[in-house]
């Protein structure tokens, strides 16, 4: 059968679209370039949001192991405070979620090729598109999802990033205590340069991720090992929790140039962005998951309502505006004003922005038949 879709990008957004395009009975190829998935740089935190959409796509994100996340901790310098999320969140590895979504891809009757990577996306004399392969093949669709997440294909880049920045992910054993501590909750740090979170995931270990800018870096010789340290040195909170604390990487992982705030304005006929070609939120909010499930749900209703892709970008950017500058807005605070100072504002604001972006996320019931259910059959 000819392809109808082409989804370049097998992540959260890739196969979120694929599974509810396959659903729709439409012959759908998605070309994934990682061979089997691997650990990818994320929080990993579920939002209630994201956690819906998983559940209408059919994973069971509890048999999969997510631990719940009842609470979310701010600390900086030598101040923390709590409060409890405002919706159920749970936290799963990236390689965990992304195996399931692929499996169920696969299940939909998606025609998946791992271990191959997209070079260049061309439109066809017939209107088309035309994706070329790393081993020389070419693949054709009238329609073409993007979705290849922090990677831009060279005719299709976002605009830089003017703050530069790294973003960092380790996995640890924490001391039987710390773990304890850290049962149900995730929590923020404030440091100079950046911000880094860290929240239990599944097989009792535990999730270190965090950004910072290129300049801060640089003042640690560009060394992630030193630049850590004075993380710790800047919020004791963090040196306690990794007390004793066991890696289990050699070294993190680490994706550099992260456009924050990006919200992509237009697009080409045939051609949906989904995911973060689409939108890039700050990593803070936790809501980068929910973002790519909920563009991807869009971008396949208006693709089975025979909406322009061009409208469909526009009307996204018009949604997600409000809360990309509200989330854009919290974190310039958090990275410009003393931590301390602003400590009881973000505790404040911090759930605040997540609800604001489940709402926001959320597209009126009616508006369009966005439910991958509603669109089957
Ligand atoms: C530091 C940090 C922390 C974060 N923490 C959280 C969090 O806790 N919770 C949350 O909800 N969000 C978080 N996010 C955001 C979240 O990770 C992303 O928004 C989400 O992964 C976007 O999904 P995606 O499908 O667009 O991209 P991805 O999940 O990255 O998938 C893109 C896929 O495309 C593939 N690909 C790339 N280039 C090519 C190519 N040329 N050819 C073929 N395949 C290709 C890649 O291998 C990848 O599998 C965080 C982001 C960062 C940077």
């Amino acid at each position: 059968m000819q392809d109808e879709v082409l989804v370049l990008g097998g992540g959260v957004a890739g196969c979120a679209a694929s599974i509810a395009l396959a659903r729709s009975g439409r012959a759908v190829r998605m070309i994934e370039r990682e061979p089997t998935p691997r650990h990818k740089v994320c929080g990993e935190f579920l939002s209630g949001e994201a956690l819906e959409d998983l559940e209408m796509l059919g994973i069971d994100v509890v048999a999969l192991g997510a631990v719940p996340i009842d609470y979310v901790r701010l600390a900086a310098t030598r101040r923390a405070a709590e409060a409890p999320l405002p919706f159920p969140a749970k936290s799963l590895t990236r390689k965990t979620l992304d195996t399931a979504l692929i499996a169920e891809a696969m299940e939909a009757g998606v025609r998946v090729e791992p271990g191959r990577s997209v070079q260049s996306l061309t439109r066809t004399a017939e209107g088309g598109w035309q994706a070329r392969l790393d081993n020389g093949e070419l693949c054709e669709a009238p329609t073409a999802f993007l979705a290849t997440g922090k990677h831009d294909l060279r005719s299709h880049r976002r605009p830089d990033d003017p703050q530069r920045w790294v973003a960092f992910k380790m996995y640890y054993r924490l001391t039987p205590a710390q773990a304890a501590e850290l049962t149900d909750a995730s929590e923020l740090m404030l440091y100079p340069g950046g911000y880094g979170g860290i929240q239990p995931v599944e097989d009792g270990i535990a999730n270190l991720c965090w950004v910072v800018q290129q300049r801060y870096l640089a003042r640690a010789g560009h060394r992630w090992d030193r630049f850590l340290l004075k993380m710790q040195e800047a919020c004791p909170h963090l040196a306690m929790r990794l007390a004793g604390a066991e890696p289990l990487m050699e070294k993190p992982i680490s994706v550099s140039r992260i456009p924050y705030g990006y919200i992509r304005p237009t697009t080409e006929p045939g051609l949906y962005c989904v995911g973060d070609q689409a939108a890039v939120i700050p990593s803070f909010t936790g809501d980068g998951i929910s973002i790519a499930l909920h563009t991807a749900r869009c971008a396949v209703a208006a693709y089975l309502a025979n909406q322009p892709a061009p409208l469909y970008q526009a009307r996204l950017r018009s949604a997600l505006l409000p809360q990309m500058r509200l989330a854009e807005f919290a974190a310039d605070g958090i990275n410009n004003a003393p931590a301390r100072a602003i400590l009881p504002f973000c505790l404040q604001l911090w759930p605040g922005v997540m609800r604001v972006t489940a709402r926001l996320t959320r597209v009126a019931a009616g508006q369009v038949p966005m439910a991958p259910q509603a669109i089957a059959g």
